[in-house]
């Protein structure tokens, strides 16, 4: 039809050059490990287009592959930004999955350059004779030699940069390009690529500029924690690129005492981390003293955010926990757990019993959930179902991987996720499918009992995972760590006391076990497959339902 709106791309490009026209004067604060560095959007650009540059004299070309082994910091960003608005593809490697899975991603995507934190040198010299692509590497420290390493050849971001020109000619690309990818951390099988265009992470950042979704903007200093390797790090330094907001990035100092003290210094107004981090910045924040009055919202997901914690979080420092649920394949969010206005008004426990829940879809994002025979379950808060969703920024297909169309089907992702959704439209995780219990025939959902449990005040963590049972099939078995102060002082009957009036009798674990620790998988949710090698035979065949 005629006079119809322009066809303009959405690219990454417009994020970029609009935080040059608007934005020099706004800050990026990294804690490097030579202390703190601070630039501002300005100083950015120009570094952004020194290393395109080097990137074109180094033979990069559209659509090549530029993985990056990096912590949250200033060079990272320079490189999610040079990378994608080049035309390249950013490849995020998850530095903590298994190196033969570090060099069998590397190898899959097929990257070309590989640009790693030094910290991370041992790691990649250890992989280094099966790395079959990759023609240059690129160490992105502050000296301008190249370390001593037997990767070959290798060379000194700094020096590169300092050689190179900072004007560059951005190339026309087109919204369905890719721009960036990244590997699920494959539980079953090798890890899997998803990769994504232009056009979703472009749509994926407004997205979360608006109020009722993030609503990240100008106003705001952002804290980005959640690793920059993984799933884009929520597109949180897109959309903060994109909204001019001041960027804090810890580096590697991720232990809760030097988040606060980066919240206080910075006068962080937002942050974002899987739950275990604001578990430990909790422990720190009722014995010791930190100004935290600048910080509104955490956001937090990535596994379920213990209603406990949200509570505690509220009650205590007046900080809004806002929850959010999200995958990889969807680049990565899907929903966020906000209160509508009518039901401000409703009692305090109701309030937090929604906010407990993943939340209602971001506005682009469709989902629903299907019974065992694809039949769509009804919205009553009540039946249990799959997953699905669909949108411009979620993944139709696995990168080069034949076993693809068994998580897409017609035209929706299988989650994998088992949900109640409510007549609000607010979803609920029972859990993911394959840490369901089913005892006896039924489902017992492993987030629920441990949602229970870390509400009780001697605890700080727990995990509860199926053990094999000869007549009931799976039974649960609960790994509590107490807090510090209740250390072997803490009983297993305890627990199950607490649990009496929350559950019908046969979910309560048959067991209690307590731990110093619940191992953590890479990026830092509880690890339980780990946990289920461990008990594999922690059968009790006396035990009753
Ligand atoms: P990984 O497989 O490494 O965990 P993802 O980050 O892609 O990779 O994990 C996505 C999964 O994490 C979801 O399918 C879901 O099971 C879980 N998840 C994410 N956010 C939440 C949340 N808020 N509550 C419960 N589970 C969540």
């Amino acid at each position: 039809m005629q006079g119809l709106i322009m066809d303009y791309p959405l690219t990454l490009q417009h994020l970029l050059e609009r935080s040059r026209k608007l934005y020099g004067r706004k800050e990026i604060v990294s804690w490097m490990p030579t202390g703190l560095h601070r630039y501002t959007y300005a100083g950015f650009y120009q570094r952004v287009g020194r290393l395109a540059s080097v990137l074109k004299r180094l033979g990069v070309q559209k659509g090549d592959r530029v993985g990056t082994l990096a912590w949250n910091h200033y060079r990272h960003l320079e490189l999610y930004f040079a990378v994608t608005c080049s035309g390249a593809v950013l490849h995020t490697v998850n530095i903590r999955l298994f190196p033969e899975q570090i060099a069998y991603i590397i190898n899959h995507a097929g990257d070309r350059i590989l640009c790693f934190d030094e910290s991370l040198t041992p790691l990649l010299e250890g992989i280094r004779g099966e790395l079959k692509t990759v023609q240059h590497y690129i160490a992105l420290g502050e000296e301008t030699t190249p370390p001593a390493t037997s990767l070959h050849p290798v060379h000194s971001y700094e020096a590169l940069l300092a050689g190179a020109s900072p004007h560059y000619d951005w190339p026309h690309l087109d919204e369905h390009d890719a721009a960036g990818m990244c590997y699920t951390s494959g539980t079953t099988g090798h890890p899997k690529g998803v990769v994504y265009s232009h056009r979703a992470i472009f749509l994926h950042s407004l997205a979360e500029t608006g109020v009722d979704s993030i609503g990240l903007s100008e106003q705001d200093t952002i804290m980005i924690v959640v690793p920059m390797f993984h799933a884009n790090a929520w597109c949180l330094p897109f959309t903060a690129t994109l909204a001019g907001s001041k960027q804090v990035f810890p580096g590697t100092h991720m232990q809760p005492r030097e988040l606060a003290h980066l919240i206080q210094s910075e006068r962080v107004t937002v942050t974002a981390g899987v739950p275990t981090l604001w578990i430990g910045l909790q422990q720190v924040l009722e014995q010791e003293s930190y100004d935290l009055s600048s910080l509104h919202t955490i956001l937090s997901g990535g596994s379920a955010v213990p209603r406990s914690l949200i509570e505690t979080y509220e009650r205590r420092w007046n900080i809004r926990i806002i929850q959010g649920w999200g995958m990889t394949e969807m680049t990565p969010l899907g929903t966020l757990s906000r209160l509508k206005s009518y039901m401000e008004s409703w009692p305090e426990e109701e309030r937090f019993a929604v906010r407990a829940k993943q939340g209602t879809m971001v506005a682009g994002v469709e989902l629903k959930a299907v019974d065992e025979e694809g039949r769509d379950i009804p919205w009553d808060g009540k039946s249990q179902g799959e997953l699905l969703v669909r949108g411009p920024w979620i993944a139709s297909a696995y990168y080069r991987d034949p076993h693809s169309a068994e998580r897409f089907h017609q035209g929706w992702l299988r989650t994998g996720d088992v949900v109640t959704i409510d007549p609000e439209g607010y979803i609920q995780i029972v859990d993911r499918t394959k840490d369901l219990i089913k005892s006896g025939g039924e489902w017992i959902s492993s987030v629920d009992l441990e949602n229970a449990i870390m509400a009780h005040p001697k605890v700080l963590e727990a995990a509860v995972i199926a053990v094999p049972h000869p007549k009931w099939q799976e039974r649960p078995l609960a790994c509590v760590v107490p807090r510090p102060e209740y250390r072997g002082e803490i009983t297993g009957e305890e627990i199950l006391a607490f649990l009496r009036d929350k559950f019908a009798r046969w979910w309560l674990p048959d067991e209690v076990v307590f731990l110093t620790e619940i191992p953590k998988t890479g990026v830092g949710k509880f690890d339980k497959k780990v946990l289920r090698q461990q008990y594999e035979r922690h059968i009790r065949p006396g035990s009753e339902r």
